[in-house]
C-alpha cells in the first residue's frame, strides 16, 4: 500500500516569505532537527542563488559525514535548462532536485503574457528534466505551479511528459490555496491514476485549508495507487497565509478519524521532536507560535472553563485527542532570572568560556587557541542571526568548526 511522506519546505518556501528569513546556521539547524524528526526530505534551498551556495555545500558535507542522514536534501529551481546548468556549476554534489514551472492559463496569460504557450511550458520542463538527468541527479520532482487553477487534462499531459523525461514525482501546487479537500482529492487521484507518478501536495493556506487539503490530496494519491509527499513548513510559515504546518500534518495523519487505519505515514516520524523544532523555528524566524496552534500552542493543553477542567481532570481523553508528552512537551524549562552572562558578536573569551561550561553537556577547551577559534565563529554566527545563539547552535559550532566557517562565509561569489 502506498504511503504518505513528509517533504518539508521551510528552508525554501519558509525563507522566501516576505519580511522573514533565516541565517545559514539556522537553516542548517532546521535540517538537523528535520533529520532527527524522521522527515523524508528537506527542500533546503536555492542552488542558483549565490549566497546559498556555501550553505548548500556545507549541508551536503554534513550529509556525507552522516550528521544529516537519512534526510534527503533537495534543491528548488525553475524548470529551465539555464537554471539546471547554473545549479550544477554552483553545487555539483547536489543529488535531489525539484524543478518548477507554472501550468495554469492564468499564469500563461498573466505572467508569461503571450511569450509561452502550453506546449512551450511542456518543452521547457522536458529540456530541464533532461538536463537534470544528464547531470546525474538521483531524484527529480517536477512541479506544476498553480496546478489547482490548471485544467486537469493538461496536467495529465504535463505529468506524462515529465515521467517520460525522468521525473520521479509530480508536485501538485495549490499555489494560491484555492482548492478544497474534495477538489484536491479528485485531482490528486486522477493524476496518480493517469500519470503513474507519486504525487506531491503543496498547499497554501489562503482559505485556511492547507492542512485539510494536503491530507485529502494525499488520500487521493494513495487511492490512485501512488505514494504521496506532503509539503510542510514548520509552524506553517510560508508565502502570504503560509503553508501546511508540519506538526498539524503529522497529528492529522495519525489522529484524525479513520485516517491512520488506511493511510500510513511512511518513514520513522518522531513526533516527540515537535516542541523543540516548533520553538526553534519560532525563535529563529522571530515569529511567536500562535496560542491556539495545534499541538504546540500555549493553549493546546490548557483548560479553564468549569466543565472542561473537571472533565480533563477526571480523564484527559474527555477533552484532549492526544497527550502533550507525545509532542515532547511537559519538561520544566529553565529561565534565568538572576545574573546572566551572554556570548555574542562583541563577546570575549571569559564570557564565552563561562557560557560553554554551563551547557547541559559542558564544552571545555583545553587549549586557549581552540577556544578563540570557536568564539570567533560564534561572533560571526551572531552577526548573521542578530540574536543569541541557542545551545544546539553553540554545540554545533564547537563540534564542526570547519563546516560552521563555510556556513558563515558570505563573500559574494565572482
Ligand atoms: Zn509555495
Amino acid at each position: 500500500m502506498p504511503k504518505m511522506y513528509l517533504l518539508d519546505v521551510t528552508n525554501r518556501d519558509g525563507v522566501q516569505t516576505a519580511r522573514l528569513g533565516l541565517s545559514k546556521l539556522e537553516k542548517t539547524m532546521i535540517n538537523i532537527y528535520l533529520n532527527e524528526m524522521g522527515v523524508f526530505q528537506s527542500e533546503f534551498g536555492f542552488p542558483t542563488t549565490r549566497h546559498e551556495v556555501n550553505y548548500l555545500k556545507a549541508n551536503l558535507e554534513l550529509a556525507e559525514i552522516g550528521v544529516i542522514k537519512p534526510l534527503r536534501l533537495g534543491g528548488w529551481i525553475r524548470a529551465i535548462s539555464t537554471d539546471v546548468e547554473a545549479t550544477f556549476r554552483n553545487v555539483p554534489q547536489l543529488q535531489h532536485l525539484n524543478i518548477s514551472i507554472s501550468t495554469s492559463d492564468q499564469m500563461i496569460e498573466g505572467k508569461f503574457q503571450g511569450r509561452k504557450t502550453r506546449s512551450d511550458i511542456i518543452k521547457d520542463m522536458m529540456a530541464a528534466a533532461d538536463a537534470a538527468r544528464a547531470h546525474g541527479v538521483k531524484s527529480l520532482g517536477v512541479n506544476a505551479e498553480d496546478a489547482s487553477r490548471t485544467d486537469v487534462d493538461y496536467l495529465v499531459e504535463f505529468g506524462l511528459a515529465a515521467r517520460e523525461h525522468g521525473a520521479d514525482r509530480l508536485r501538485y501546487c495549490d499555489t494560491l490555496g484555492y482548492d478544497n479537500p474534495f477538489t484536491i482529492y479528485k485531482n490528486a487521484r486522477t493524476l496518480a491514476e493517469k500519470t503513474g507518478l507519486p504525487i506531491e501536495l503543496h498547499c497554501h493556506n489562503d482559505l485556511g485549508m492547507a492542512v485539510a487539503n494536503s491530507i485529502a490530496g494525499a488520500m487521493g494519491a494513495i487511492d490512485g495507487g501512488q505514494d504521496a509527499y506532503i509539503n510542510t513548513t514548520i509552524n506553517g510559515i510560508g508565502e502570504r497565509a503560509g503553508n501546511a504546518d508540519l506538526i498539524a500534518i503529522i497529528l492529522a495523519a495519525r489522529k484524525s478519524k479513520e485516517t491512520a487505519e488506511k493511510y500510513k505515514l511512511g518513514g520513522n516520524v518522531n513526533l516527540s521532536m515537535a516542541w523543540k523544532i516548533a520553538k526553534f523555528a519560532s525563535y529563529a524566524f522571530g515569529v511567536p507560535i500562535p496560542i491556539n496552534q495545534p499541538g504546540v500552542g500555549a493553549n493546546a493543553f490548557a483548560h479553564e472553563s468549569g466543565i472542561h477542567a473537571d472533565g480533563v481532570l477526571k480523564d484527559p481523553e474527555n477533552y484532549e485527542l492526544y497527550d502533550y508528552e507525545e509532542l515532547g512537551r511537559g519538561d520544566p524549562e529553565f529561565v534565568e532570572s538572576g545574573r546572566e552572562i551572554c556570548t555574542g558578536e562583541y563577546g570575549g573569551i571569559s564570557g564565552f568560556s563561562h557560557v560553554m561550561g554551563k551547557l547541559p553537556v559542558p564544552v571545555k577547551f583545553p587549549e586557549r587557541e581552540k577556544a578563540n577559534e570557536i568564539l570567533e565563529l560564534v561572533r560571526y554566527a551572531n552577526v548573521a542571526s542578530q540574536k543569541p545563539l541557542v545551545e544546539d547552535e553553540l554545540v554545533f559550532i564547537a563540534k564542526y568548526p570547519g563546516i560552521a566557517r563555510k556556513l558563515l562565509t558570505l563573500t559574494p561569489l565572482a
